[in-house]
Order: C-alpha cells, then sequence, then structure tokens
C-alpha cells in the first residue's frame, strides 16, 4: 500500500496498492506479447504515436504540471517546463529515429555486410520522484521508438504521475501493453528481472538502488543503463563573467528545489574573486521567492518528502559542525528547506563528499587551475561539471583533464535531447537522449553475405 502526498500541504492525494504477484505476471506476458507486433511496425509508424504523445502532453500541460507540483511539490511553473520538455523529447525521437536506426552497411569480403538495429524486448524502467514526467519519457520515447515494449515501475510518491502517463500512452494510440505501469515496490523488482521475456533494465535514481538493482542484472544477465547521482562542481575563475555565473549557478543549484541530478551542488571559486562573487550570490538567492507551489510567483518550492528534508539537514549540521560557515539560510521545517549557502566548506565534509539533494550550496575556493581540477575530480560521482572562463586555452586544457560524463563551458549542465547525457564513476553508465540514446536498447544485429 502506497498513500500519495501533496508534500506541501501534507493532504493524503490518493491511496494505491500494490499489484499482486499474479497481475504482476500478468503484465509481463502482455509486454512480451505485444512486443511481437510492435517490434515488426515501422518506425515511421512509431513515430506518428508518438508525436501524439507529444501533442497531448502540450494541449494538456496545465493539467499534468498539476499534477507533478500536487504531487511532489515542485513549483508550477517550473512544471509546466518540465512537459514541454517531455513534448521536446518526443518530437525529437518521431523526427529522428528512422535516421539513427538505418542500416549502416560496411564493406568487406562479403558480398554484402551490414549492421541492423533492432529492438530487444521488454525493458524495466525504475525511475525516480524528481522529474516524474521527464525521468520517464527521456527513456520510454527512445526505447518505444526502437521497437521495445516498456514496463515502468516509478517511485511510489508518484504514483498518479506514474498513472496518467500510462493513460496519456494509451489515449496516444499505443498498442495494449506497449507501455505499462506496474504499481509495485521493492521485493516484486527481482521477480520482473528474473522473467526471461524482460530484457533490460535503466534505473535512474541513487547510487543504492542503482547497485543494488545492478547486482540482480548481473544474476539474470540483464543489460542496464545507470542514471545515478552526481555532485557537480561550477568552477569560476577570474576572467570569467561573474555576473552570468551567479545566474547561472542559481538556476542550477535552485530550480527544482535542488532536487536534480545534474544540479551544480558544489561551487568552486578562485579565491580572487570570491568575496565579490559569493555577495552578488547571496544578494540573489535571499531574494528567491519561496512558498505554495501553485502559485506561479514561487521558485521554491517543498522537498518532495520530509526524510529527504531531514537527510539535508543531517548533511548540512555535520558540515557546520567539522567548521563550514552558513551564509544564509539553513533553517528546515517539515519538506520546507530555506536555500542555504554553505561558506568554507572542505573536502571531508558530508555536503562536498555526499550527493546534496536539495537547495544547498557548498561553497569553496581554490588557488589555480591544477587546484580547481584536483577538487572538482575530488568526487564519487562523475555526471557533469560547469568552467565558468572567458579563455578558451583553459577550456582546451581542462576538458580533457576533467572525468565527468559532460563539460559545460559558461552555462550549466543540462539535458538535451539532442546530446547524450549519463555519467562515469558512481554515477552510472550508459547514456540516455541522441543517437547514443536510442541505441543503448537494441540488438545491433551483424548480417554477413558472401
Ligand atoms: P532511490 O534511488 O531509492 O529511488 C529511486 C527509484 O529506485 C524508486 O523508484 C525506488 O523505488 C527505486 N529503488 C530504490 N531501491 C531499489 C531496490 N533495491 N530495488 C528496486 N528498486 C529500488 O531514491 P530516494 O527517493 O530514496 O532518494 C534518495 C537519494 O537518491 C536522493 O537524496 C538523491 O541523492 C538520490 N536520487 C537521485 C536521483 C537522480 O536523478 N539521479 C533521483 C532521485 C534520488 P522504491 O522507493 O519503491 O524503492
Amino acid at each position: 500500500m502506497s498513500t500519495s502526498i501533496n508534500p506541501y500541504t501534507g493532504e493524503a492525494l490518493c491511496h494505491f496498492t500494490a499489484i499482486t504477484d499474479e497481475t504482476l505476471y500478468q503484465k509481463v506476458a502482455d509486454s512480451g506479447q505485444a512486443f511481437k507486433a510492435w517490434r515488426l511496425q515501422k518506425t515511421e509508424e512509431r513515430a506518428v504515436l508518438l508525436r501524439r504523445v507529444g501533442e497531448k502532453l502540450r494541449s494538456g500541460k496545465h493539467h499534468y504540471a498539476r499534477t507533478i507540483t500536487v504531487e511532489m511539490g515542485k513549483p508550477i511553473t517550473q512544471a509546466l517546463a518540465e512537459v514541454e520538455k517531455c513534448a521536446w523529447v518526443c518530437d525529437y525521437y518521431a523526427a529522428n529515429a528512422a535516421r539513427f536506426l538505418e542500416d549502416r552497411t560496411e564493406s568487406t569480403e562479403a558480398a554484402r555486410s551490414y549492421v541492423r538495429f533492432e529492438p530487444l524486448g521488454p525493458v524495466l524502467a525504475i525511475m525516480p520522484w524528481n522529474y516524474p514526467f521527464w525521468q520517464v519519457i527521456r527513456f520510454a520515447a527512445p526505447s518505444l521508438s526502437a521497437g521495445n515494449t516498456c514496463l515502468l515501475k516509478h517511485a511510489p510518491n508518484v504514483w498518479q504521475c506514474a498513472g496518467e502517463l500510462q493513460q496519456l500512452f494509451e489515449e496516444s494510440g499505443y498498442p495494449p501493453g506497449v507501455f505499462q505501469t506496474l504499481y509495485i515496490g521493492e521485493p516484486q523488482v527481482e521477480g520482473v528481472l528474473a522473467d526471461p521475456r524482460v530484457r533490460a533494465l535503466t534505473l535512474t535514481g541513487s547510487t543504492r538502488a542503482g547497485a543494488a538493482v545492478a547486482a540482480l542484472c548481473g544474476k539474470y544477465l540483464k543489460k542496464t543503463v545507470l542514471e545515478l547521482g552526481g555532485s557537480n562542481a561550477m568552477i569560476v575563475f577570474p576572467d570569467a563573467d561573474l555576473d552570468k555565473a551567479v545566474e547561472t549557478c542559481i538556476e542550477s543549484r535552485f530550480q527544482n528545489t535542488g532536487q536534480s541530478c545534474i544540479a551544480t551542488k558544489r561551487l568552486l571559486l578562485h579565491q580572487s574573486i570570491s568575496a565579490e562573487f559569493t555577495d552578488k550570490l547571496l544578494k540573489q538567492v535571499r531574494a528567491l521567492k519561496a512558498g505554495d507551489p501553485m502559485d506561479p510567483e514561487t521558485y521554491i518550492g517543498v522537498m518532495a518528502r520530509e526524510d529527504l528534508a531531514g537527510q539535508l539537514e543531517a548533511q548540512m549540521k555535520n558540515s557546520l559542525d567539522m567548521g563550514a560557515v552558513l551564509a544564509c539560510g539553513g533553517k528546515r521545517e517539515g519538506t520546507f528547506f530555506e536555500p542555504t549557502i554553505l561558506l568554507g566548506v572542505t573536502e571531508s565534509m558530508p555536503v562536498f563528499r555526499e550527493e546534496t539533494f536539495g537547495p544547498l550550496l557548498a561553497v569553496s575556493t581554490f588557488e589555480d587551475e591544477g587546484a580547481a581540477l584536483r577538487l572538482a575530480g575530488k568526487s564519487r560521482f562523475g555526471l557533469g561539471v560547469s568552467l565558468f572562463t572567458r579563455d578558451p586555452a583553459r577550456v582546451q586544457r581542462m576538458i580533457p583533464l576533467l572525468e565527468e560524463g559532460a563539460v559545460f563551458v559558461n552555462s550549466m549542465v543540462k539535458s538535451d535531447p539532442r546530446l547524450p547525457f549519463g555519467g562515469v564513476k558512481d554515477s552510472g553508465y550508459g547514456r540516455e537522449l541522441s543517437v547514443e540514446g536510442i541505441r543503448e536498447f537494441v540488438n545491433v544485429k551483424t548480417v554477413y553475405i558472401p
């Protein structure tokens, strides 16, 4: 049994009961059955349906955004942006999937040799609550386009969103069984992965969850893509456009109330500009409007669950005990966490070592480029990094030295359907989006005809 709770009001929105093992088995069977026909459809036919999903997302965006906001506390304007981005990724794969999946001819001594990209089968998607539509659609759009079927196990605090997603695909004309939501908890996941019809898994969430589920996938030999946490650094050099860097840092850290894997969690400032930068930063962070997530003026909503807010508070308190300086914020009440900045953060503090999944920014300083590189890399995560500098030579020097899934220069790390997305180290492996994303869940079939 799971209850969906509005994290701003505390109101219970819906009660859900997990499905029985028998129903689950039937749904997996339906997914396998649906795959038999779906895999044979033309990519262009599948694109027609995906384009319809995009249209429905746009026409229903206020409805979907409201569901997101009441269920996980994201400010409504940001929920609307999430839904619009989902429509974009649908349009993108509707337009490009056929090209990405075209046969590739290779010349060998055979009369004909080529590579085909065929779907794998049912794919289990274990998804988190922070972008309850985007995380799902960014996986489903390419995976369905390639001819796979999808089984979604969403985070239990966003099961209303999960239900709406299934309805969205059904109403867009997807055949029964092609996209299904499974209302299940952790204990039922192994049964799904053990089923020989299920061919692969994608998981977005914590490193702990990723490692646990990947171990099961090892046991049952299922292909995996893991998009786990991050502790991205933003590195600001003295030659940077400081106003732009401040503005970008705020958006990157505080949008979605800080609950994003690719957010800037660690701000690394060159010591010569740190006082000026933090002055500007503090002024603007203090002015961020917090409050009712349904109010279009609100920029800082509430955190999705009280236990997560409590975790962040503990990370903050432990870091303060170790000598960090509270420059603003620091108060927590229930799911509300004030936008918070800690200065003087060192490598050993939890806010530096661990992922901070909420509106808290850890600020450290560095002396030179070498120290900046060392600090940035002093994390078990490797999702992305932002560099702020006007020196192109510095940029070229640093890019290969950063062990990250992405380097963004003078801008924030963000996902974009046209560019691959994913990490290294404890941030996971595999890629989503772009051509790499659609190729993750395909059988790369070699054909050789002498
Ligand atoms: P989790 O990683 O625990 O949850 C994400 C998803 O994984 C949920 O659907 C969850 O379902 C599922 N899951 C977790 N453990 C298992 C398991 N052993 N077997 C099968 N499914 C599993 O995240 P939390 O919500 O607990 O958040 C904790 C921390 O994770 C955050 O503070 C943040 O650091 C990180 N996180 C990172 C995200 C990202 O975008 N990379 C997104 C969300 C969280 P269930 O709840 O039913 O276990």
